[in-house]
């Protein structure tokens, strides 16, 4: 846990007692910080309670008396709506922050570095906090992935934290200073919190807010709006600005599936790394490349960082194999994006899909029909999947994920058995929110891992979750 002591005096107002205001209100009281917390839940404010926590309600707050207000990221304080106790903190020109802007207050002597973008954010976090622990430095991984930021171990000088950053918590920061800044890619998202696609991009550049010179920006250039962040910051002096991108002529990161090249030249190759498939990943790989170079990890430490990478779970994650056919849990593609990444990086697949459809549902997916043998389709989707595919894609109806899994894998199996050799993938990949039948992704991808390994024959692949 961060010692806050170094903000003695203050008086806060916690509000939203998930992981990271927990955390919050965790660490104020231990270092003796005066605070109340809340949360609109009563289950949330129940829990709170229970773990001595003082629960006020802050419609009741004197505002003079406050410091600021911490609130949880998921939270709105702006658009689309700001939600009330937000609205009076401002009334009473009170500082409205995130649990990582006490933490930057808290750690001044230490490192930060953040990472952000629409895709790819908690592989390139885990990744980069991988690399840097293989290599013998002291870092933590934390933020928007994993532990709240509160809760992780203080470091001081010399050390590292890594830290996943969306852009509500890059919103809520006023001192905190990245001394390396990842940005990944930007397509438009979570337009209702940021008004459109200028606001959202404009929300996420707070990343590079305070950077000084000698400080480092990693910029995915694959993308328009990355592109003109990109000038804007190579234009910013005493910046080291790293273009990283699939097409680079001189200068910066180049990357392909499996591979990729930096600017002295260097090369590392993963192709035959399975937690790092396709594109998308050797864009993250890059990225934590140099990051890690910035922080003068020698080439050959990175390299056998990404080669024992283990991976996060729920993506493209390699659970269990059965003879020639591996079985794949992209629980996490909860859209046709997402989807798209996973199709892309195999052949031969056998393709469990649906759940609660996104606008557009699988139309998006037609260039990669072609390397799916057969579609498997659950939960409230399936007749509009079925419409979609008809005519283009082989499909059955399997209506849960037990059964698709069961059909799936007895096809790819007879198939293989015809066929011979060739690998086969049965994916869930399924391009749609889970909550028809899940608790959650998580729980939609625990389930499909744990019924894979328990196929007949099945030997399991990757940690034991
Ligand atoms: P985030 O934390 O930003 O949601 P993740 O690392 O959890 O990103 O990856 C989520 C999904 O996004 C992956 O399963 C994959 O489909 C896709 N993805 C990952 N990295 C990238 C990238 N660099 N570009 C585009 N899509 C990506």
């Amino acid at each position: 846990m961060i010692d806050l002591a170094a903000l003695e005096g203050s008086s806060y107002v916690v509000l939203g007692l998930a992981r990271s205001g927990l955390a919050t209100v965790r660490a104020l009281r231990a270092a003796g910080i005066d605070c109340i917390a809340w949360d609109d839940h009563a289950p949330a404010r129940e829990a709170a309670e229970q773990a001595g926590m003082p629960v006020v309600d802050p419609a009741s707050v004197d505002w003079s008396r406050r410091s600021a207000l911490i609130i949880s990221p998921g939270i709105p304080s702006w658009l689309p709506k700001p939600h009330p106790v937000a609205i009076a903190a401002r009334a009473a020109g009170k500082p409205i922050v995130c649990d990582i802007e006490l933490l930057a207050r808290a750690q001044p002597q230490a490192r930060f570095v953040a990472i952000t973008g629409t895709n790819g954010k908690s592989t390139t976090t885990a990744l980069i906090g991988h690399i840097l622990g293989q290599a013998g430095l002291a870092c933590q991984v934390g933020g928007n992935i994993g532990r709240g930021a509160l809760d992780l171990a203080p470091l001081g000088a010399g050390g590292t934290y890594v830290l996943e950053m969306s852009s509500y918590q890059l919103e809520l920061l006023q001192t905190f200073r990245a001394n390396a800044a990842v940005w990944l890619n930007i397509t438009p998202d979570h337009i209702d919190r940021h008004g459109d696609l200028a606001g959202y991009v404009a929300a996420k550049a707070h990343i590079f807010d305070r950077q000084q010179p000698g400080d480092c920006a990693v910029i995915g250039i694959d993308d328009e709006a990355s592109r003109a962040i990109y000038r804007r910051m190579a234009a910013r002096p005493g910046i080291a600005a790293i273009p990283v991108g699939r097409e680079m002529a001189g200068g910066g990161l180049s990357f392909r599936a499996g591979r990729l090249v930096d600017a002295g030249g260097h090369v590392a190759d993963f192709a035959d790394v399975p937690t790092l498939p396709g594109d998308h990943n050797a864009q993250n790989a890059a990225c934590a490349w140099a990051v890690c170079r910035w922080l003068e990890v020698p080439c050959d430490r990175i390299t056998a960082g990404l080669r024992s990478y283990p991976g996060l779970p729920h993506r493209q994650e390699q659970v269990a194999e059965v003879g020639a056919v591996i079985y794949v849990n992209d629980s996490k593609a909860t859209n046709a994006d997402a989807t798209a990444r996973a199709l892309s990086s195999y052949r031969d697949i056998y393709w469990i899909l649906g759940g609660q459809a996104k606008e557009g549902g699988v139309a998006p997916l037609a260039e990669y029909f072609d390397r799916i043998r057969h579609a498997f389709l659950i939960g409230e989707a399936t007749e509009l999947f079925a419409g979609q595919l008809e005519g283009k894609l082989a499909y059955s109806r399997c209506g849960d994920l037990q059964s698709a899994l069961e059909a799936a894998h007895a096809q790819a199996q007879r198939d293989l058995a015809a066929r011979g050799g060739r690998r086969g993938v049965v994916l869930l990949s399924p391009a749609c929110a889970s909550w028809d039948q899940w608790k959650s992704y998580e729980h939609r991808g625990d389930a499909f891992r744990a019924m894979a390994r328990a196929l007949p024959g099945a030997r399991q692949l990757g940690r034991a979750a």
